[in-house]
This record gives C-alpha cells, sequence and structure tokens, in this order.
C-alpha cells in the first residue's frame, strides 16, 4: 500500500524541537483520517505527534511555565497528592501550549520593530494595522 507522506518526505520535513519535551522528533508510522498509511512527524519520548518548534520558542516557553509566570491550560494543573508522572505530563502540556503563545509573541515583536523602524514615531491608532 503506498504511503500519503514517505518516511524520507516526513524526515526532511521536520524541523525544531518537540513542544512538549524539547526532544527530537521523528518520523512516526501511522495512518490518517481516512485510514491510508502515511508518516507523521512526532516525539517518540511524549508518544505524540508535534509539528515541531524552534529551540529558541522551546527554551523561552519552557522558563514561562518552568518558573510560574504563565500558564496555558487551567485544567492542567497539579492537584494536591499528584503523582510525579501526572506533574511531569501537566508540566509538558503547558510547555506546549505556552510555545503557541511564545510563537505569536515574536512575530508580533518582529513586526512591531519592521513598523517602527519604517516610522519611528508613527502612533497607531486602536483597532489600525498601522498598515498605510
Ligand atoms: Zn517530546
Amino acid at each position: 500500500m503506498k504511503y500519503m507522506i514517505t518516511e524520507t518526505e516526513c524526515r526532511n520535513g521536520i524541523s525544531g524541537v518537540c513542544s512538549r519535551c524539547g526532544g527530537e522528533l521523528s518520523p512516526m508510522d501511522t495512518v490518517d483520517n481516512s485510514g491510508n498509511p502515511t508518516f507523521w512527524c512526532g516525539c517518540k519520548e511524549c508518544c505524540c505527534f508535534d509539528n515541531g518548534v524552534s529551540a529558541h520558542v522551546y527554551n523561552i516557553a519552557r522558563r514561562l511555565v518552568v518558573e510560574q509566570l504563565f500558564y496555558r491550560y487551567s485544567f492542567y494543573k497539579d492537584e494536591p497528592g499528584e503523582t510525579a508522572e501526572m506533574k511531569e505530563y501537566h508540566q509538558k502540556q503547558q510547555i506546549s501550549g505556552a510555545c503557541d503563545i511564545v510563537r505569536k509573541v515574536l512575530w508580533l515583536a518582529e513586526e512591531e520593530t519592521e513598523k517602527n523602524v519604517l516610522s519611528p514615531h508613527a502612533k497607531i491608532a486602536p483597532g489600525s494595522t498601522g498598515v498605510r
């Protein structure tokens, strides 16, 4: 049976690290939603599919969570008497969620920097994109 995405195609598309543990991503043999065999990028350590984030994004997201500056999900929280495995799982889920925010913030920061370079004294009206 023909693979929708071959192992080589999948491997060539991998960039970055696992958004949960920061580990290495590799092609994982699976089936897609239509039942066709395919390879998807994922983390064997976390047993999750993952599209990957840059190590820069992961490290910032990890610090936000570990240093208790940001929690993405209220439902992944440690209850009294939680096992070490569950605490680790919650932390990984929080880091993965924080990665989305960090990526967006870095993207916004870059966009805002470009705007200020173009017109350093421009005031941007609320609701305006600032693009003229
Ligand atoms: Zn992982």
